[in-house]
């Protein structure tokens, strides 16, 4: 074999390796929350650094990981920390470049756990049109991260990999099957951003096979809600075609420009459940070093996800396409067999369902620009 399997992950797992448990007994809270993490062996004290929490999913994470009752949690990112798209109270927010090794290396020491979402990354208009961006920034904050991780004794480590990593051949036709982990070998992941991520994947396999830190790995499949990237070039399709179609409510625009004819489908998964699944593969030892999707198999078109957008908004609006813009592969979506198998969990959140507080949110963002307020994108 050329690259790290689910075999060689096994092996070391069975090789007498022990995870180390959190068993700091520190101050007990009488809250319940507090408990809970007990029970599961986390002690509230740790510190836990969450690298790119200026941004979408790592914002969210660290408002997920404050309310599960964690009370030293360390948030970075390059952006000036006025530009980051939420911030929790009660936690330390830094601005730091991670493609340097010594703030990385500053930024992880004591941490029991690392969360790494930081990465040069947008939907496709940015990925096929900044390859190198993606290839060299994102690999070098992953690189930085995950030997300073190790370096300082880190417990676990967690990489937000993705769909894109996936084989672009298995996903040339509207209906094709969902995307099992396997199917990433033999690779021929999406150019720039996808092989970065292939490669990143295999770094953290590697740093548990050989070295013994636990890594947990998540391929994601489009991620959308409230506090994502809304506008800029760097937005993803829901977030893109939710602001044209209220651009069009506001009398702004009219009609919409969709990329592509329309009909290519993908599925997407709502923030909730993204952070949700996170926390439940970072604290489950099977899963460890084990790249697994965490997405949504409710597949939908384009076409389709404009349609549930208008019926959110109460509008219906003109549609042009323009065919010559990126659209990425033409179908795919997510086979949830092993996070189902693994997890005894995936996520539920429906397209339609997710698409309410997020539409509510762009809509407030977009007014709140038009009348000279601040907004995150
Ligand atoms: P995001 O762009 O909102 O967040 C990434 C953050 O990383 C940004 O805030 C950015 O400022 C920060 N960053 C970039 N370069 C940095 C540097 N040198 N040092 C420190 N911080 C830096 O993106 P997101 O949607 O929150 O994605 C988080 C992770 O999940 C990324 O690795 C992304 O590739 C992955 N992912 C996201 C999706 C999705 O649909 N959102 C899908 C698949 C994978």
């Amino acid at each position: 074999m050329s690259y790290a399997t689910r075999e060689d992950v096994e092996r070391k797992l069975k090789s007498g390796w022990e995870p180390e448990y959190f068993n700091a007994p520190g101050p007990v809270d009488e809250k319940e929350l507090i408990q809970t993490l007990y029970k599961e062996k986390l002690n509230p004290n740790i510190k836990i650094v969450v690298a790119g929490g200026g941004g979408f999913i790592g914002g969210s994470m660290v408002r997920y990981l404050k309310g599960k009752g964690f009370k030293n949690i360390v948030a970075a990112d390059i952006k000036p920390i006025y530009e980051w798209y939420q911030t929790t109270e009660g936690v330390a927010n830094l601005c730091l470049d991670l493609r340097d090794y010594k703030k990385s290396m500053d930024l992880v020491q004591g941490a029991v756990e690392v969360y790494n979402f930081a990465a040069d990354m947008g939907g496709m208009g940015f990925i096929e049109t900044h390859r190198v961006d993606c290839l060299i920034n994102s690999s070098k904050i992953n690189d930085n991260m995950v030997e300073a991780s190790w370096k300082a004794g880190a417990t676990r480590y967690f990489f937000s990999s993705s769909a894109c990593a996936y084989n672009t051949n298995l996903q040339q036709k509207h209906d094709v099957p969902g995307l099992k982990e396997s199917d990433a070998y033999p690779a021929d992941a999406e150019r720039g951003y996808g092989w970065e991520k292939l490669i990143a994947e295999q770094k953290c396999q590697e740093m548990f096979i050989e070295k013994g830190m636990e890594t947990h790995i998540a391929r994601f499949h489009n991620v959308y809600g409230p506090y994502g990237t809304w506008d800029g070039g760097r937005e993803k399709a829901p977030a893109a075609l939710a602001r044209k179609v209220i651009a069009v409510m506001e009398g702004d625009e009219d009609s919409i420009l969709i990329w592509g004819d329309g009909k290519q489908r993908r599925s997407f998964m709502y923030i909730d459940d993204c952070t949700e699944g996170i926390f439940r593969l970072m604290h489950n030892l099977n899963t460890t070093a084990t790249p697994l999707n965490i997405g949504s198999e409710e597949m939908i078109s384009v076409n389709e996800l404009v349609d549930i957008i208008e019926d959110i908004l109460g509008v219906q609006v003109d549609r042009k396409y323009d065919t010559s813009k990126p659209k990425g592969v033409v179908g795919r979506n997510s086979d949830n067999t092993m996070i189902r198998e693994y997890l005894d969990w995936e996520p539920g959140t429906s397209f339609a369902e997710g698409m309410k507080p997020t539409c509510e949110w762009i809509k407030e963002q977009y007014r709140n620009r038009k009348a000279g307020k601040r907004t995150v994108s």
